[in-house]
């Protein structure tokens, strides 16, 4: 028997705006415990939430590099549940009315170019943090997280492989960054990423149950525990089993995923709308003068360096990962000639990226400049 996997992806983007979703409290990183926790995120009686526009204005942005709808009226939902890092009991997010919806993002792999369509982005808030270390057994409620911006992006379940999830969040990843609504700073969970997975018969229409690996904070963890989990899910089929449908956590040391909870005790959340939000409403000129502001896009990018350069889908794909590797890359064309676009290509993506790798080195750190690459760049071409 052929198996076929199927992927969807739920990733948490955490936007950079300077105070939070709904206070004015700062959400720089690494504060003394609760040094940004205001009365909102604390919760006390009477307060209320003030939407904060600068995450409106980067989630329009978003949904209009996707190429998305933007819901001119969206809702702002109440999630509850009680935990001691949700003062409230209930986490504010967008259910039925998200502010982003069907938008798309091409991926390249390998040879491959496919188009991933994505199904929503809502805004919520992110919650607090329970601290353990150096308690002596008592555990520490830190706040300074609670009520950072966060899009959630949900894409379709339309990915077939570990490749092709990874090159999906590559290229979102290299979009918040490259439109500047997120630090991308994955050590900090700027970007988190939640995998669903399921196999079936090749061939078969329907899905097959899925398991959802949660908070996977880097390319290499997300590649890792898609393949562990197609082929435990495979094996358990095989052997005669049934997948239950379940949330599942994936050990780095150990390379596997092993059960968080079951659908059976899956919360129900009893959302509805939040009252103390009126419904967001845009309008249509706030949208246009965001589009008026979008920088030209990593698609729009890679397909004049496919087009003027005549470099491959993969390669100018790669060469937009970021807007530096992109300035770097445009500069050594600029300084050697568009007839050498592809050589210089070569050596940007090839031995200087492999050299800045190992040296752990950024392209902007780069100690070979674009002018002096592209002077090798001009030797090679004239044989020298
Ligand atoms: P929930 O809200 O319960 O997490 P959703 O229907 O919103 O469920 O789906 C969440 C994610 O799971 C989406 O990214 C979707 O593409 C993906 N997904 C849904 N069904 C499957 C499946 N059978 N296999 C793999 N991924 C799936
Ligand atoms: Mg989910």
């Amino acid at each position: 028997m052929t198996w076929e996997t199927v992927i969807g992806l739920e990733i948490h983007v955490q936007l950079n705006t300077q105070s939070k979703i709904f206070s004015g409290a700062s959400t720089a990183f690494g504060a003394e415990p609760n040094a940004h926790a205001s009365v909102v995120e604390c919760a006390l009686p009477g307060v209320l939430p003030v939407m904060n526009r600068e995450v409106v204005a980067k989630a329009i942005k978003l949904g209009l590099a996707l190429g998305a709808k933007i819901n001119q009226k969206n809702v702002f939902d109440r999630k509850n549940y009680f935990y001691p890092d949700l003062p409230k009991g209930y986490q504010i997010s967008q259910l039925d009315l998200p502010i982003v919806a069907e938008g798309r993002l091409e991926i390249v792999v390998g040879d491959e170019v496919k188009t991933i369509n994505v199904t929503r982005a809502h805004m919520e808030e992110d919650a607090g943090k329970s601290v353990h270390e150096g308690l002596n057994g008592a555990t520490g409620i830190d706040l300074n997280r609670a009520g950072t911006p966060l899009l959630e992006v949900v894409s379709e379940p339309e990915m077939r492989s570990a490749a092709e999830a990874v090159a999906y969040a590559k290229a979102l990843h290299g979009l918040v960054t490259w439109l500047d609504i997120c630090d991308g700073n994955m050590a900090e969970g700027s970007f988190r990423m939640d995998a669903n997975v399921s196999v079936r018969p090749k061939g078969q229409a329907e899905f097959g149950t899925r398991r959802e690996i949660k908070n996977l904070n880097s390319f290499r963890f997300l590649q890792q525990a898609i393949d562990y989990e197609i082929q435990w899910q495979i094996d358990l089929i095989e052997d005669g089993g049934k997948v239950q449908q379940a949330t599942v956590l994936f050990d780095p040391d150990t390379g596997e995923t092993r059960a968080m909870r079951s659908k059976e005790d899956a919360h129900d959340y009893r959302y509805f709308p939040d009252p103390d939000l009126l419904p967001l409403v845009i309008d249509s000129a706030w949208i246009a003068r965001v589009k008026g502001e979008l920088p030209e896009l990593p698609a729009a990018l890679s397909g004049r360096f496919q087009g003027e350069y005549g470099l491959s889908a993969y390669d100018a794909t790669t060469l937009t990962a970021s807007r530096e590797v992109a300035e770097y890359y445009q500069a050594v064309v600029a300084a050697a000639g568009a007839a050498n676009a592809k050589t210089c290509a070569n050596w940007v993506m090839g031995e200087l990226a492999a050299r800045l790798n190992k040296a752990e080195l950024d392209i902007t750190a780069s100690p070979v400049s674009a002018a002096q690459l592209a002077g090798l760049v001009a030797r090679i071409a004239d044989n020298t």
